[in-house]
């Protein structure tokens, strides 16, 4: 299947729905703390619709792993410190490299060597199977910031954070989730594989082994082990990846289209390898660099990753776009900060 190009047609259609001063607030907005506001849709909240069952795990988590913070800072052997920050970089890249530019969006192939790493890397991240996990990301860029979008920024951003996975899904999410076509995971046997086992392999990868090889090799306490490596370590990785959810859709320069949510956002960048560089990647979603620059520049290290494995020969026909229609772009939607933008990063 092909990678989504931004769909002008539904984007048009939303902004026809604004008033005017709806539309300047899309152009120019910033992080607004508004207690009175949080209070009146905490009121105005259908109770009905939240997912009980998500709400208390997610507390039990953050409670498990503000404790888990306790022990990193007081406990935990260094070597527990160091293996639970290699467990975020694999697993941020299975998001990231795998799940995201590889499954979801297409923007390079990977033989099947690597397709397996990537997919055990999913799993440490615990974020839904593959499959589920492109299926929300496809319906998020085609139907960006309307009912059908999962993690819709137009409710705000809690919701776009962690809030969605705490209450029922729009109608409008299941029905266009639906009319995607998904036959390019679905014949991929190393997302299929990872479906069918997916509950037994989620388990043993974020937790029992994280638990398990600090105890082993090097003597680490049980408790502080699963707590450190396993609940902490898990939290922060989710917290990374709703950022480019909630604040790369929040905070941030727009470049390359100032009509939409997406925004440049370099503390997105830093936290999830690369990926926060979210106006450049809704306008061109099908760049296996996520950004305009790869490598170093943009700290891209999704993107130093892809270009070493194809080096290899484990990635392949990695997508781009040229300097012309990025060019071209930014003059017709950019919003005027494009030249001070690659000044900075030369
Ligand atoms: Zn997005
Ligand atoms: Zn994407």
């Amino acid at each position: 299947m092909a990678p989504q190009a931004p769909d002008s047609a539904v984007k048009d259609d939303l902004l026809d729905d604004l008033t005017p001063q709806e539309q300047a607030e899309l152009v120019e907005r910033e992080l607004k703390i508004n207690l009175r506001g949080i209070i009146s849709n905490l009121r105005n909240l259908d109770w009905s619709k939240v997912v009980w069952r998500n709400l208390i795990m997610f507390a039990l988590l953050h409670i498990y792993s503000v404790y888990g913070l306790y022990l990193a800072l007081f406990h935990a052997k260094w070597r527990t410190i160091f293996f639970s920050v290699v467990l975020y970089f694999m697993a941020a890249l299975g998001i990231t490299m795998g799940a995201h530019r590889l499954w979801s969006h297409r923007s390079f192939k990977a033989r099947t060597p690597l397709r397996v790493v990537l997919a055990l890397f999913q799993t440490i991240a615990f974020q839904n199977d593959i499959y589920e996990w492109a299926r929300d990301h496809r319906v998020h860029h085609k139907y960006s910031e309307t009912d059908a979008d999962p993690h819709n920024a137009r409710r705000g951003f809690f919701f776009s954070h962690m809030g969605w996975l705490m209450y029922r899904k729009h109608p409008d999410v299941i029905a266009k989730g639906k009319g995607l076509d998904l036959s390019d995971l679905e014949n991929d046997p190393v997302v299929m594989l990872q479906r069918k086992y997916y509950l037994p392999a989620v388990v043993t990868a974020c937790f029992v082994l994280p638990t398990a090889i600090p105890c082993i090799y090097w003597g680490e306490h049980v408790v502080t082990a699963l707590m450190v490596a396993g609940f902490l370590r898990y939290t922060i990785v989710l917290h990374i990846t709703w950022f480019v959810n909630s604040l790369a859709h929040w905070v941030g320069n727009k470049p390359y289209d100032k009509s939409i949510y997406p925004s440049q956002n370099s503390v997105v960048a830093y936290l999830a390898l690369g990926e926060g560089w979210h106006n450049y990647h809704h306008v061109f979603p099908w760049d296996y660099r996520t950004a305009e620059l790869g490598g170093l520049v943009n700290y891209n290290i999704t993107c130093l990753v892809i270009d070493f494995c194809a080096k290899i020969g484990q990635a392949y026909d990695l997508r781009t776009v040229t300097p012309e229609m990025i060019g071209r772009r930014v003059t017709r939607t950019g919003d005027g900060t494009y030249a001070s933008m690659t000044q900075k990063a030369k």
